[in-house]
C-alpha cells in the first residue's frame, strides 16, 4: 500500500489539500463522504450498472499481432477508446456525478482543455439532468471547436476563460474561483487524478475499473492475471492510474508511463513534468509544476491537447520519484509517428495521447514471451486534422 494515500491526503512528500478558507469546509465534507460513497452497496450497483449499459464496459483487451511481432513481444491493447464518447474520462465523470447526487448537489462545473473531459461531464449531466457549467482556456475554445459544439449541444454553458495563456491550467483556476463562489450547491467534477485530497484518489479509483478488468481478461487470454510491463500515456495521470492501481505493489510488473516532450525536454516547448519540474504547489496540490525560478507556472507545450498540463497528479509525482514507475518524454513527431504506425499496423487510430504510450515501445526491449499490456486512451477521431498537417512526420506511413 506504500504508493496509495495515506490518511492525511499525501502520496509521500505529495499530494495534501491546499484550498482557500471558504473551500476548507466543502473538501472537508468530500474527504469524510468519498470512501462510505464509493463503498456503498448502492452506488456500487449503480456506478458498475452504468459502465455496462452506457459506456460499453468492458472494454476489450486486444491482443495485437502484427505490432506485437514487430516489437517481440506479446502486446495486448486496453480499448478505452472504444468507450462512450471516445476515451477513459467518463468512467470518472459517471462515478463523480453519482457521488455529486449522493451528496445533494445541483450544480456541476468542470474544467477542460482538449474538451475531453469537458463532453464526458456535460454528457453525464444530460443523463442526470443537471446543471452543467464547464471552463475552458478561450485559446482551447477555438482550437477544439467541435468539443465546444458537443458540450453546448448537450446542454452545457461553456466560459472562455481570458486569464493567463488561457489554456487547461487556466482553466483548472477559474474553476475553482466559481467553486470558491458557490460552494454550498456545487459539485466540482474534477478530471484527471490531481487538485486537492481527496480527487487524485477519487479519479484512481474510479479508473481503477481499467486494471480490474486487464486482469480479468488476462487471465481469460493467457492464463495469467498479471503482465510484465504496463504501458500509459500520462498527462495528469488518470488512465495511467486507472492501468496500473491493481498492480503498483506487484514487483513483478514492470510500469512505463510516457509524458508529453513537445519539442523536447531540453527546449521551451515542453509538457513533461515529471522530468522538468519542481516541487510547488498547483491547483490545491503539492507535487512537481513546471515553474520559474520565481514560482511562476509555465505555460505547458505538446501537440496533444490532452497532455497540456503543467502539473502531475501527486500519486505519479511520488512513484516516479521512488522508481517505481519508469517515465519517458516521447516528442511530438515520435507521437505522430507512432500514431500513424498503428493505424497501419492494426487498423486503429489513437488519440495523440495514446500515441505516446505506443511511442514508447520503440525504446523498450522485450523478449517474445513477454506480455505487455498498453492502453489506448482514447480515440483518434478528433486528431485526424492534426495527423494529417503533420504527414511529413509519418516517416514511411506518410506516402498517400
Ligand atoms: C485527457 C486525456 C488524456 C490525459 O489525461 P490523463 O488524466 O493523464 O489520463 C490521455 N488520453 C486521452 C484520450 C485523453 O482524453
Amino acid at each position: 500500500m506504500k504508493f496509495k494515500v495515506d490518511e492525511n491526503g499525501f502520496y509521500g512528500q505529495f499530494g495534501g489539500a491546499y484550498v482557500p478558507e471558504i473551500l476548507y469546509k466543502c473538501v472537508h465534507d468530500l474527504q469524510e463522504a468519498y470512501l462510505p460513497i464509493i463503498e456503498s452497496e448502492d452506488f456500487k450497483k449503480e456506478y458498475r450498472h452504468l459502465l455496462r449499459d452506457y459506456v460499453g464496459r468492458p472494454s476489450p483487451l486486444y491482443f495485437a499481432k502484427r505490432m506485437s511481432e514487430r516489437y517481440n513481444c506479446q502486446l495486448y491493447l486496453k480499448r478505452e477508446d472504444l468507450n462512450h464518447t471516445g476515451a477513459h474520462k467518463i468512467n470518472n465523470t459517471i462515478g463523480q456525478i453519482l457521488m455529486a447526487k449522493k451528496m445533494g448537489k445541483t450544480r456541476i462545473i468542470a474544467e477542460t482543455g482538449a474538451g475531453q473531459h469537458g463532453v464526458a461531464t456535460a454528457t453525464v449531466c444530460a443523463l442526470m439532468n443537471m446543471h452543467c457549467e464547464i471552463f475552458m482556456g478561450a485559446t482551447d475554445v477555438e482550437r477544439q471547436h467541435t468539443n465546444v459544439e458537443r458540450m453546448r449541444m448537450l446542454g452545457a454553458q461553456v466560459h472562455p476563460v481570458t486569464t493567463g495563456n488561457m489554456t487547461l491550467s487556466d482553466a483548472c483556476s477559474q474553476a475553482i474561483r466559481d467553486w470558491c463562489c458557490h460552494p454550498a450547491d456545487t459539485f466540482y467534477i474534477v478530471g484527471s487524478t490531481m487538485g486537492p485530497h481527496p480527487y487524485p484518489d477519487i479519479v484512481a479509483r474510479m479508473q481503477s475499473v481499467i486494471s480490474e478488468e486487464i486482469k480479468q481478461q488476462l487471465l481469460e487470454k493467457t492464463g495469467r492475471d498479471y503482465p510484465d510491463c504496463l504501458v500509459a500515456c500520462i498527462g495528469g495521470g488518470s488512465n495511467a492510474a486507472g492501468t496500473i492501481y491493481h498492480y503498483v505493489d506487484d514487483e513483478r510488473v514492470r510500469i512505463v508511463l510516457a509524458e508529453a516532450g513537445g519539442h523536447g525536454i531540453d527546449t521551451d516547448y515542453t509538457a513533461a513534468t515529471i522530468h522538468c519540474g519542481t516541487e510547488g504547489i498547483l491547483h490545491g496540490s503539492r507535487t512537481l509544476v513546471m515553474q520559474t525560478d520565481d514560482g511562476q507556472i509555465k505555460e505547458a507545450f505538446t501537440i496533444s491537447a490532452g497532455l497540456d498540463y503543467p502539473g502531475i497528479g501527486p500519486m505519479h509525482a511520488h512513484m516516479a520519484l521512488a522508481h517505481r514507475t519508469e517515465v519517458m518524454a516521447v516528442n511530438d513527431d515520435e507521437a505522430i509517428r507512432a500514431g500513424y504506425e498503428l493505424t497501419r499496423m492494426e487498423g486503429i487510430i489513437p488519440a495523440i495521447e495514446s500515441a505516446h504510450a505506443v511511442a514508447a515501445l520503440s525504446r523498450l526491449h522485450f523478449t517474445p514471451d513477454q506480455v505487455v499490456v498498453l492502453t489506448v486512451s482514447g480515440r483518434g477521431d478528433k486528431d485526424v486534422q492534426t495527423y494529417l498537417n503533420n504527414k511529413d512526420k509519418a516517416g514511411e506511413y506518410g506516402d498517400f
